[in-house]
């Protein structure tokens, strides 16, 4: 429902650029409520609505999306304006919770307000109603075996998960914050004596804008290091460091992907990387997207590339997802190189951090064993690190046996 909410404001934001849309666009919060005594979620947007002949067009018919023509209908003008739906079947996914539907929806053109009823059955009733502003309401009515959907705990959790970096802020509620105001008096030391005052705002569940999405270059350490924060509040430890991808040709992809320090009781893979696809969250399950040792990495993957409609197993074989795979080997296998380079000492350093991480990769992908052999170290019980070919020439002349075999003890 959000992202269908998130969709219709794409569309009205990329319409009113065009001059497509009278009057203001204002403010396009989205907000979810939650009525526990009358067992409602509503869902409601400013976004472009819908017309009577719209609800039917797109609401009855199911797997027709308007979505998917709305992208065929603009997209040289507008890029597809970053719509999420396309399958055309989102909408119904309402009935798994509810036992009535209401959509209340008026068009930003000048069609009257319509009302839309549904109990998820073949029939439905469509009126005109009294709606005065812009956009969408979608009022699910919960039934009694999914009451635990009324619990604001269960909304926020589920809205932090997958709505966090959808494009347009959305408002659950209310929250309470406390600011340090002056009390106009001084205390003994003469300094302005202040109180903690307490001020309700908007709960905003979601950041439209996170790091990812920005240019690399107007971001410094310290907005990385708090975006990660961003990403698992419960992990207390900085990452080692991070590589920020951004690509548009021949394929798109952005995302941050962290280094993490390596815990030595292996407990990882509760923070893991995220995927997502124009900042809608898909899964943090990216094994079979990315190579098996890249999954050690944290961050997000930003991808509408990657389809997401389909099996695994489909996935390793798609020629997009191998790409990107690749690509995304390739700049760790840089940044780490990079970091040898410029610093061998610091990277000699960090090399406990490193070790399970590159060799893990060393061993299972023979591409990535080219490039990391070029920095992968060997150290020796006096705690010096050589590279491969630095050791090999140490060894060469004692160790190599009557066949020609080099052999490393190691
Ligand atoms: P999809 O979003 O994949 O197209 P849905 O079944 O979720 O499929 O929705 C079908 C269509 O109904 C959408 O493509 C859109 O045209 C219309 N629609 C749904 N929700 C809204 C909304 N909040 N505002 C405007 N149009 C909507």
């Amino acid at each position: 429902m959000i992202s269908n909410a998130v969709d219709a404001t794409q569309k009205l934001k990329a319409m009113s650029s065009l001059g497509e849309v009278k009057g203001e666009v204002g403010d396009v919060t989205i907000e979810v409520k939650v009525d526990k005594k009358k067992k409602l979620i509503s869902v409601i947007d400013r976004g472009i609505g819908m017309s009577e002949e719209e609800v039917k067009k797109y609401i009855n018919q199911i797997a027709f999306s308007g979505a998917e023509e709305f992208v065929e209908k603009y997209k040289d003008k507008t890029d597809g304006a970053n719509i999420i739906g396309h399958f055309g079947l989102g909408f119904y996914s309402s009935f798994m919770v509810s036992e009535k539907v209401t959509i209340r929806t008026k068009s930003h053109t000048d069609a009257p307000a319509v009302q839309w009823e549904c109990d998820g059955s073949p029939n439905f009733k469509i009126k005109e109603c009294d709606k005065k502003d812009r956009g969408t309401e979608i009022i699910l009515n919960v039934a009694d075996d999914s009451t635990e959907f009324l619990e604001d705990q269960r909304i926020q959790s589920l809205l932090t998960k997958y709505c966090k970096f959808m494009m347009v802020p959305i408002k659950f509620g209310t929250k309470d914050e406390y600011k340090d105001v002056p009390t106009g008096k001084k205390d003994k030391d003469g300094k302005e004596e202040t109180k903690s005052e307490k001020y309700t705002v908007d709960n905003i569940i979601n950041n439209p804008e996170p790091a990812w999405t920005k240019a690399p270059s107007s971001l410094k350490d310290e907005d990385y290091k708090n975006f990660y924060r961003e990403l698992y509040p419960m992990n207390f430890e900085d990452p080692l460091f991070h590589i920020h991808l951004n690509v548009d040709y021949p394929f798109n992809l952005t995302g941050i992907l962290y280094f993490p320090k390596l815990q030595k009781t292996l407990e990882i893979q509760k923070d893991r990387i995220q995927l997502y696809s124009n900042q809608v969250y898909v899964t943090d399950t990216v094994e079979g997207i990315v190579p098996d040792f890249l999954t050690l990495l944290k961050g997000v993957l930003d991808s509408p590339d990657i389809p997401l409609n389909v099996s695994r197993s489909y996935l390793q074989s798609d020629g997009n997802v191998k790409k990107i795979s690749n690509h995304i080997m390739k700049k760790v296998a840089d940044k780490l190189e990079e970091m040898f380079k410029d610093n061998r000492e610091d990277f000699e350093k960090k090399w406990d951090d490193l070790k399970l991480f590159i060799e893990y990769g060393m061993i299972t992908e023979e591409k990535f064993y080219e490039r990391a052999s070029r920095f992968a170290l060997f150290r020796n019980t006096e705690g010096k690190s050589f590279t491969y070919e630095e050791y090999e020439k140490i060894i060469k002349e004692n160790q190599t046996d009557r066949n020609n075999n080099l052999i490393y003890l190691y």
